[in-house]
């Protein structure tokens, strides 16, 4: 079997999943588990419906909903479906504000995930392919730590394993990437670009041949083509570059797609979209050199907190678990870690966690930031190369080993 995932952006409008029944139909459209993200920007509409209804802004929910549900629904009848008939959408908002706003959170943006499924996967069948609907809710069992739920893998394993293993199992199966649920019914989500993970976990608990993603790039390419001119395809990578890769920012895979897959030694794909019989990228793990082409990685929207402890207590010895503790505990992902004899700076992804961890990191450390800040990453890089994309270049931080460099970049 093998396991396709589609992204927002191939599913944006009916062009993209016209598209992807030929994807599918190219495959033999036999034993074939197909992931599918929400359409195109619908999460972060869904994010704003959120944000709208937590700020007690019930008529801005409403009109950003209805947008979305409206747009769900133009589809269908562009594809030849009947909204209300062949796909019901979820009627009323379900939100509760006794909730916390991350449980909410998941119930309400998970859903964009289940309407581009279903009507997918009931597009698929009217074209007559041999389709079943998977409800990742019920089948990928997580935790209750929300946007960020924790998959129970053995649970999981065996609930999917013995669906796809079923008789009766039409030949494809269409689900959601990104989001699970807990055990007492609640959806859940494994935090934002996170359908990759899912088709990794699915190609891992059913032994897939191979897991591929298709995007709307050629593959893996050195730099990001809207930032870089000349870019080039990078076509085979080991599993430790790619994770390198995603870690640094590049948006091509979520980074934890790779561990599934290296386990038992999948191969992952990233090939276009636009064009599916050209070879794109390829992730495994038979013998590839190291990349052989210098790459620019950029991650954007960095905050860089530097700390020094109250008490002149020596930074390294003393300090770095509570630090770390703080950090950890206001889920701030790290992206870059500095050590002097007395401060440390730590560069984060910039979320709504990070005021909250600020003040808790004020009562024990006198505290500096900086954001609006990014971090450019370049891997292969030589002085010429650092030369050249420094010069000019508001740097509050850098660091460089043998080949690899990294500019925290106040832009
Ligand atoms: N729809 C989700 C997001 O936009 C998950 C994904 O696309 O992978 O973050
Ligand atoms: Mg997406």
């Amino acid at each position: 079997m093998k396991v396709y995932k589609f992204g927002g952006a191939s599913v944006r409008d009916t062009a993209g999943i016209r598209n992807l029944e030929h994807i599918v139909r190219l495959e033999g459209a036999s034993d074939l588990m197909v992931v599918i993200s929400a359409m195109g920007k619908t999460t972060n509409a869904l994010e704003r419906v959120v944000d709208h209804l937590v700020a007690g802004h019930e008529d801005e929910a409403m009109q950003e909903w209805i947008a979305v549900i409206d747009s769900h629904v133009a589809i269908m009848r562009e594809l030849g479906l009947q909204p209300g008939v062949d796909v019901r959408l979820q009627g009323e908002i379900p939100f509760d504000p006794a909730r916390p706003y991350d449980e909410n959170y998941d119930q309400i943006v998970s859903l964009g995930e289940i309407m581009s499924t279903q009507i997918i996967a009931v597009y698929l069948l009217h074209q007559g392919l041999s389709v079943e609907w998977w409800n990742m809710p019920r089948l990928l069992r997580t935790n209750d730590c929300w946007r960020e739920a924790v998959v129970d893998t053995l649970t999981s394993a065996a609930t999917i394993r013995a669906g796809w293993e079923r008789k009766d199992r039409p030949s494809v199966v269409v689900t959601q990437g990104f989001i699970g649920g807990t055990a007492d019914g609640r959806r859940t989500t494994l935090g934002r670009e996170g359908s990759d993970y899912t088709a990794a976990l699915l190609g891992n608990f059913l032994d897939a041949e191979s897991v591929t993603i298709w995007k709307d790039v050629p593959g893996i390419l050195n730099a990001d083509p809207r930032l870089v001119e000349d870019t080039v395809l990078i076509p085979e990578l080991r599993y430790h570059d790619a994770v390198e890769l995603s870690y640094s920012g590049a948006q091509i895979i979520h980074p934890k797609t790779i561990r599934p897959l290296e386990n038992k030694r999948i191969p992952l794909y990233v090939k276009p979209f636009g064009d599916p019989t050209a070879a794109g990228s390829r992730i495994h793990a038979d013998a590839v050199g190291p990349i052989n082409v210098p790459v620019y990685i950029w991650r954007k929207n960095q905050v860089l907190i530097t700390v020094r402890p109250l008490d002149f207590s020596f930074v390294l010895e003393e300090s770095l678990n509570r630090l770390f503790e703080i950090v950890h505990r206001h889920r701030l992902k790290v992206s870059l870690i500095q050590a002097s004899a007395v401060t440390i700076s730590v560069s984060v992804d910039h979320t709504r966690y990070v005021d909250e961890a600020l003040d808790e990191l004020r009562e024990q450390f006198r505290v500096n930031y900086n954001d609006g800040l990014s971090l450019l990453t370049i891997r292969g890089t030589t002085p010429e190369i650092l030369h050249r994309e420094s010069a000019g270049r508001n740097i509050l931080l850098s660091q460089t080993t043998r080949r690899t460099a990294r500019l925290l970049i106040q832009e």
